[in-house]
């Protein structure tokens, strides 16, 4: 069957990740920790391919948990992220004490988080996918809302 509308596919990750915000005035500027919620949604039509393993499908989860996993989760969770721009993200006595450190080049917020994602995902899904939103909440409550990105902001 030719499908003639596009439908959005969401899966959700959780991955764990300390961090410290260089310069920050209050408590965030210490070593901290947060169980980070990621949804990842995609846009596409269904496939149309009678015999084949993904017929009626945009995509398979399980390849969209492969890409999500092997572009951001296996690189973050339970991993200690530092700012590249803070004294101590090139003081290998400290950093040695640690087993997996990832020191970026900007402040790892939330929001720079999911530009830093948006970059990760833009060429990871095939041409008939589209990513078109990414969000990310460090802490799960119902009355807040994490930044998110849609696609009308990703690059093209
Ligand atoms: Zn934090």
């Amino acid at each position: 069957m030719p499908y003639s509308r596009k439908i959005k596919l969401t899966k959700k990750f959780t991955f764990d990740m300390a961090h410290a915000l260089y310069g920050h005035d209050g408590q965030c500027k210490n070593i901290h920790g947060h169980t980070y919620h990621l949804e990842i949604t995609v846009e596409g039509f269904p496939l149309n391919r009678p015999g084949f393993t993904d017929d009626g499908m945009v995509m398979d989860f399980g390849d969209m948990k492969k890409i999500v996993h092997d572009a951001i989760v296996k690189k973050l969770d339970h991993a200690l992220v530092l700012n590249q721009n803070a004294p101590y993200s090139d003081n290998k006595d400290f950093l040695n004490q640690f087993e997996k450190v990832v020191i970026l080049p900007f402040q790892p917020t939330c929001e720079n988080l999911v530009l830093y994602f948006a970059d990760a995902l833009e060429c990871a899904f095939v041409a008939n996918i589209k990513l078109y939103s990414i969000r990310l909440d460090e802490t799960l409550h119902p009355m807040q809302y994490g930044p998110m990105i849609e696609n009308g902001l990703l690059k093209t």
